[in-house]
Parts: C-alpha cells; sequence; structure tokens
C-alpha cells in the first residue's frame, strides 16, 4: 500500500489544514463526477482513504508509529471490518466504498418495425423516429448550469459515505452510510442547468437511420448498439433494438427463405398447357405450364425468394398449381363436354392415398 502522505503529496508534517487543502484539491480533480477514467477512481479511492486516516488525529498517531504494513492499526482493516459488517447487515448497498457515480448507462428501449414482404426479399433502409432521452444541449451532461461546476460535499469531503463506529458483537465496527447532503454523490450541484433540472439529459425525437437486412422475419430483434436512451449525467447510451413484424401479403407467404404462392388455372389451359406470364414481387416470371398439368403440381423458380439473411443467394419461389373446374356451362357447352367424355376414355373415380404436404397446405390456404 502506498504511503498516505505521498498519496496526498503532504510533508509529514503537514497540518491538518493543509491536509484537508491537499484532499480537495485532489478531489476536484479525481471525482468520479469529473473523471469518469478507471484510474482516476482508483486513485480517488486511495486519495479518500489515506485522507480518512490522516485527518483523523487518533489514526494519524497510529499510522505513524506502525509505518508500512506493520503491527499498528491499519486503515485496511477498518475497511474489510466495513465490508463484513455491510455483508452481513445490508448496509451501504454494495460496499459502498466511495461516493456513486451520477453517470449511469441509459435505458435500451425496443422498438416494433413492419416492414412489407418486398421489402423483406432485398432488405431496406428506414429512418426511424424514437422517442428517447438525448444528451441536454444547455450543459452538455454536466447537469450544471454553463460555468459552474459540481462543488466537494463539505458533510462527507467528497466520500460520498459518513463513517461511523457501531458497537456490535465483533467490538467496534465501522459503517458507512451514504451521505444525506449529497444523497451520495460526493458533490452537490449549486446551480443545476435549467434546460433539463440537472438531469444532465432532456426528452427528444430523434431520427435514427436503419438498414434492415434482406431476409428478417416476424420476431426478429436487431440490436443497434448506442442508439437507445441517453444515459444521466452524460452516461454511455443504451442499445435500441427493433423488432420486426413482416406484414400479410394477399398473396404471398413465406416458407423460410422460400416464396409460396397459388396460381390458378382454367381446366382447359391445364389440358392444353401454355406460357404465362405472372407479378411476382420482385418483377414478372415466364411459367411454362406443360399439356396435363394437374392440381397441385409445384413448379419451383429458381432464385426468386427471399435473400438469405446470413449467407449468400436467395430461396425459390414455389408455385401450385390448381386447376379450377367450371361451374356453369351453357347449353352448348354442356353438349361438347359430353362429347369429350364419350370420346376420351376416362377411368373411373377411385380412391388413393391423401394428399399430405405442400398441396394440402395450399388447398387450405386457398380454401380458407
Ligand atoms: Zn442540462
Ligand atoms: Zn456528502
Amino acid at each position: 500500500m502506498a504511503d498516505h502522505y505521498e498519496v496526498l503529496g503532504v510533508a509529514r508534517d503537514a497540518t491538518t489544514d493543509e491536509i484537508k487543502k491537499a484532499y480537495r484539491r485532489l478531489a476536484r480533480q479525481l471525482h468520479p463526477d469529473v473523471n469518469p477514467g478507471a484510474d482516476a477512481s482508483e486513485r480517488f479511492k486511495s486519495v479518500t482513504h489515506a485522507y480518512d486516516v490522516l485527518s483523523d488525529a487518533k489514526q494519524r498517531q497510529q499510522y505513524d508509529r506502525g509505518g508500512q504494513g506493520g503491527g499498528g492499526f491499519d486503515n485496511g482493516q477498518f475497511g474489510n471490518f466495513g465490508d463484513i459488517f455491510e455483508t452481513f447487515f445490508g448496509g451501504g448497498g454494495g460496499g459502498s466504498r466511495g461516493p456513486r457515480s451520477r453517470r449511469e448507462r441509459g435505458q435500451d428501449a425496443l422498438l416494433r418495425v413492419e416492414l412489407d414482404l418486398d421489402e423483406v426479399i432485398f432488405g431496406t433502409h428506414r429512418d426511424i423516429e424514437v422517442d428517447t432521452a438525448v444528451v441536454c444541449g444547455t450543459c452538455s451532461g454536466t447537469c450544471c448550469q454553463p460555468g459552474t461546476a459540481p462543488v466537494t460535499c463539505d458533510i462527507c469531503h467528497g466520500t460520498g459515505n459518513i463513517q461511523r463506529a457501531v458497537r456490535s458483537l465483533l467490538g467496534n465496527v465501522m459503517t458507512s452510510s451514504p451521505c444525506g447532503s449529497c444523497r451520495g454523490y460526493g458533490t452537490i450541484i449549486a446551480t443545476p442547468c435549467v434546460t433539463c433540472q440537472g438531469q444532465g439529459r432532456v426528452r427528444a425525437r430523434r431520427k435514427v437511420p436503419i438498414d434492415i437486412p434482406a431476409g428478417v422475419d416476424t420476431g426478429l430483434r436487431l440490436q443497434m448498439p448506442g442508439s437507445g436512451e441517453a444515459g444521466p449525467a452524460g452516461g454511455p447510451n443504451g442499445d435500441l433494438y427493433l423488432e420486426m413484424k413482416v406484414r400479410h401479403h394477399d398473396v404471398f407467404s413465406r416458407d423460410g427463405d422460400d416464396l409460396l404462392c397459388t396460381l390458378d388455372i382454367p381446366m382447359t389451359t391445364a389440358i392444353l398447357g401454355t406460357t404465362t406470364t405472372v407479378a411476382a414481387l420482385d418483377g414478372d416470371i415466364e411459367v411454362q405450364l406443360r399439356p396435363g398439368v394437374q392440381s397441385g403440381e409445384i413448379l419451383t423458380i429458381k432464385d426468386r425468394g427471399v435473400t438469405k439473411l446470413r449467407g449468400n443467394g436467395r430461396g425459390d419461389l414455389r408455385i401450385g398449381v390448381q386447376v379450377l373446374t367450371p361451374t356453369k356451362l351453357d347449353h352448348k357447352e354442356r353438349e361438347l363436354i359430353e362429347a369429350f367424355a364419350a370420346r376420351h376414355k376416362v377411368p373411373a373415380p377411385s380412391l388413393s392415398h391423401f394428399q399430405q404436404g405442400l398441396f394440402a397446405k395450399l388447398r387450405d390456404r386457398f380454401l380458407g
């Protein structure tokens, strides 16, 4: 452990007043509100510890006698007792050595983004409006009126804690509790920023530009690190999560990266076959129907599905054929069909295994 006098930068015969002044000077540089670095926080702790010992006449005497890590009254033991006490009796809130910082990480935010299926195929760009907390423009997150700064709390001397000796079964132990005057921050903001009421952040609507990758599906959450709420007192931003919801499409549905749809064709087309053009989500597609194509046949158009979310390429477009039987025939048409049936030797209706799989799905959708 470093020498307490060296830590504070004072002579061994320094007066109490000199020690106090040295501590104040260092606390102003190293206090976590002013200097958020981890190094500064460690140094602040040792400076505060040194001050605790040297500002108390009795402890200083004992420290001087015991020297470096000798058998004397080392303040480290005090600290340990304090921690044990807190562990047993739940005081102080998590081993409250040192002041707590006003800076905290902002909260995460969750927004739902609705997309159309055609936006999912290739991905899309959106400017999302987020109602959130942003850093206060007046004080830049310092919480103080411009030109002012937090001052070290006189009651706890910037430690954020009040030490008390308490009699217990273990003997006299030191307990620390958060300073009531500064609420444990170690500093007091005498002139809070008017714009943000000393919070260091204000509510605002903010535009967040986002690139939504191709292939997202309903329920998927995109994480945008640092795009959430600004933290209090200039603390880092939380994250923004965007939950995807892909809107229902009247024609196309999705099976992973594949797109599904049904093509209704008249009975005569099914018999004679044809080449036809259909409008897919990403442009026209020429579809060839062979003569004699059956209801439930699947035409697979390669690489016309959704772009894969991870990796390359696209899924397929699968088109289920649905043959439509005419329901209303005039007299002449009925005669023609009857003549056809008489001439064409059709087998009698017969049972076969129930058709599972995609055709059943497509048919259900068609009927539903
Ligand atoms: Zn402000
Ligand atoms: Zn205080």
